[in-house]
């Protein structure tokens, strides 16, 4: 019998701002355990939230850049539970009157383009983090409690791991591109949850599902619904029933444990955060607002594969990060040609970058003096081989292309008189090689060009040396 995935996403995203949601403790990674609290993040009786005003404009470019309906009006709610992470015993989130609803991120895969519908995001606080260490304590950190998240939920719209792993990278390349969270899984800055069932093929409705919780790198996300998937096939299969229960799952051994049977939304007691006035945003905010936003990378994309006309390949490095797509329109605003800008960027550049564990914005060469460098190549003025050693010579030195082309006489020969006078020296010290290359053996040419091109200790410009070559080799 065929079965049919059925899966859907909550992904908790961590807001870049400089202070937590609802109070002026730092939201930073990193510090001492427990050195960023303050009564009201740690709940302590009469302390008072006040929301950040940071966490609604960033709440507000996500949602823009899901193309969701964001609400005039919404509100908070105390989502209440026990847990030794959770000092105030509730967490401010958003229940019934949600920040933002509707919306859809497109993914492109093997597939094609699929577009994912977007349920709802909301504006919620991060819980405190449990640390169980090998001696058998565990203790807790409250330095992520009241850290501003939003919670993206999907509609049940993912048909294979491989679908739902590539929705989890678009939206964090999303949440990059437009500084919303710095999508680092393995610090927990963007973490997963999978709403998992499967079905009969043909059957229309939906069968009782198991939710996955917190997964941290996309290749879990797609491991952990494979393992899902196939174990509940295997109850259907020996006639059995699926239980709603929340999972864990096992990096190391690839496994899923129970962690709870799952507790309907009832069991958390939602009611009005009476400590919050409600949130309203104006149309002329949500304006504001959308004038921050950037060109999104799959309009980018589009624009270099279709407009630029780019390869596959240059497409996916130059705009899989903003800082790499901003950096290669710069050098095109240099007045560099696309395609000549995306080969240095993507060859020689991501080397460099790789080969120092640099991010493109740590290159000393800025756009423009990269653009110089090229133009000194497409102009015939120094070769490409030497252009990547003058582009090394920039890094280290801080000068600019056509000092160093200068300074090291590294301008290439392109004048005729003085290369052919270079040529008729090489063919007159082969003689044997011209006689035979000229009885037929014309795969000596390239025994020619790189003579020549030695004697000219590698500065004549290749094109201008093949066309002269060619041409004295064919005079009798
Ligand atoms: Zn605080």
């Amino acid at each position: 019998m065929e079965f049919e995935l059925i899966v859907g996403l909550e992904i908790h995203a961590q807001l870049l701002t400089s202070t937590k949601a609802f109070c002026r403790c730092p939201n930073r990674y990193g510090d001492p355990p427990n050195s960023l609290t303050c009564p009201t993040c740690l709940g302590m009786p009469g302390a008072l939230p006040v929301l950040n005003d940071r966490v609604v404009r960033q709440a507000a470019k996500l949602a823009i850049a899901l193309n969701a309906t964001i609400h005039p009006r919404s509100k908070f709610d105390r989502k209440n539970y026990f847990y030794p992470d959770l000092p105030k015993g509730y967490q401010i989130s958003q229940y019934d009157e949600p920040f933002s609803t509707g919306g859809w991120l497109e993914i492109e895969g093997s597939w094609g383009t699929k577009r994912i519908r977007i349920t709802r995001a909301h504006i919620e606080e991060d819980a405190g983090k449990s640390m169980h260490l090998s001696d058998g304590w565990t203790v807790v950190d409250m330095n992520r409690c009241g850290v501003p998240l939003v919670e993206i939920v999907t509609e049940p719209d993912f048909r294979s791991p491989e679908e739902a792993g590539t929705f989890v990278a678009s939206i964090r390349e999303l949440l990059r591109h437009i500084d919303v969270c710095d999508g680092n899984m393995e610090r927990g800055s963007l973490r997963c949850d999978v709403n998992i069932s499967v079905r009969r093929a043909g059957e229309a409705q939906l069968n009782e599902r198991s939710e996955i919780k917190n997964l941290n790198s996309i290749r879990a996300v797609e491991r952990a619904i494979h393992v899902e998937q196939n174990r509940q096939i295997d109850i259907y299969d020996s006639g059995g029933s699926i239980r709603r229960e929340t999972l864990l799952w096992d990096e190391a051994s690839e496994t899923l444990h129970v962690m709870r049977r799952k507790e309907g939304s009832d069991d958390y007691r939602y009611f009005p955060e009476p400590d919050l006035v409600e949130l309203m945003v104006s149309s002329a905010y949500l304006e504001e607002v959308r004038s921050t936003i950037p060109t999104l990378p799959r309009e980018r994309r589009k624009r270099f594969r279709d407009e630029l006309k780019l390869h596959e390949e240059a497409v996916s490095f130059l705009a899989s990060e903003r800082a790499q797509g901003d950096y290669f329109e710069q050098v095109l605003a240099c007045g560099i040609e696309a395609r000549a800008a995306a080969s240095w960027i993507q060859g020689e550049i991501r080397r460099i970058l790789a080969d120092r564990n640099w991010i493109i914005n740590d290159l000393p060469v800025r756009p423009n003096s990269l653009a110089e460098l090229i133009h000194t190549v497409e102009s015939g003025a120094v070769s490409r081989q030497s252009a990547k050693e003058v582009l090394r010579k920039m890094i280290e030195s801080g000068r600019s292309a056509n000092e160093i082309i200068v300074a090291e006489n590294l301008k290439q020969e392109s004048d005729d008189s003085e290369l052919r006078k270079a040529i008729a020296d090489i063919l007159s010290k082969h003689e044997v090689e011209l006689e035979r290359y000229r009885s037929g053996k014309r795969n000596l040419f390239g025994f020619f060009m790189g003579e020549a091109m030695k004697s000219t200790g590698g500065k004549a410009n290749p094109k201008i040396l093949n066309k002269l070559l060619q041409e004295m080799l064919d005079a009798k």
